[in-house]
């Protein structure tokens, strides 16, 4: 069963961090995608899978579904667009959401206050102390760390967070991890990949390392980069540009299938690789 999508809502970003590999990539074009009509399909798929799996158990597991709003841009940008794909979920509490910022921009106390009523989790991308984030995230730790504060101030609680684990971090792995300690929150590292990238063994010796003080989110079928196995072609899929990728990494190979295809058909693409490692790496 598919239970997990990104939808790339925007394709703009404020920033130009050093190491984006969406930004890499010439080949991001802009393309219309009606996301509302994403957003029907995986209602119809849902309902359906709730349908078969009731026939054998009467406890459904909650929510059977996630979506990121997340991807090749800073989906603050267009916050009225987003906000109106959030509303739109408010009957569908089998589906659940959560979206990723750069934190640059201000939002209003009830807009942090809206995210925390649909319960969206919200991950701030931070990559760890200021010096080591601002190399490449464009100086933007002040005010990130700004609206995280915003964020506690208007929700009660801190944020989780998203932080790339590239070269510095491996190298300051123990100042990098004293940072989020203060926060207690789960922390989803990633691995960096592209030009500046470092190995899926590097970052799995880091993620071991990081597990030992900090709530880390790992394992699971969903991607190496996080931890886990590779999900792609099987439970995962991104949405962007009017097309379905297996990934947000795999934008660069042919998409599967334009974004109006149903996640029944969707469930027929299915690849046969070792799970244990990336994907599109193993091309
Ligand atoms: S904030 Fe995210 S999308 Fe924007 S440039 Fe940085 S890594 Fe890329
Ligand atoms: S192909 Fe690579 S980046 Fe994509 S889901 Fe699999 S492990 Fe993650």
């Amino acid at each position: 069963m598919i239970n997990r999508i990104c939808i790339s809502t925007i394709n703009r970003c404020n920033l130009a961090c050093k190491y984006c590999h969406f930004h890499e990539k010439s080949e991001i074009k802009e393309a219309q995608m009606d996301i509302f009509k994403i957003l029907d399909h995986v209602k119809d798929y849902v309902r359906e899978k709730q349908a078969e799996t009731k026939q054998v158990e009467e406890s459904l597991p909650k929510p059977l579904f996630k979506i990121g709003f997340v991807g090749n841009g800073e989906a603050f940008l267009e916050w009225d667009k987003l906000k109106s794909y959030i509303a739109y979920l408010e009957d569908f509490p089998e589906i659940s959401a959560y979206t990723i910022t750069n934190g640059t921009l201000n939002l209003a106390s009830k807009d942090w206050e809206f995210l925390e009523k649909h319960r969206i989790n919200v991950g701030f991308s931070i990559d760890g102390y200021k010096e080591l984030h601002n190399k490449n995230r464009c100086n933007s730790f002040d005010k990130t760390m700004e609206n995280v504060e915003n964020y506690r101030k208007a929700t009660g609680h801190y944020p989780t967070f998203n932080a790339t684990v590239g070269r510095d971090s491996l190298e300051n792995a123990d100042k990098v991890i004293e940072f989020f300690k203060a926060f207690g929150v789960r922390i989803t590292f990633s691995r960096m990949i592209g030009k500046y990238g470092i190995s899926l063994a590097e970052y799995r010796d880091f993620l071991k390392k990081a597990s030992k003080s900090l709530e880390v989110r790992s394992g699971g079928l969903d991607c190496t980069m996080y931890g886990g196995k590779c999900g792609a072609g099987t439970n995962n899929y991104f949405f962007a540009n009017g097309n379905v990728y297996f990934c947000g990494n795999c934008i660069d190979l042919p998409p599967v299938a334009k974004s109006d295809i149903s996640f029944f058909d969707l469930e027929k693409m299915s690849l046969d690789f070792d799970r244990n490692y990336c994907y599109k790496e193993s091309l």
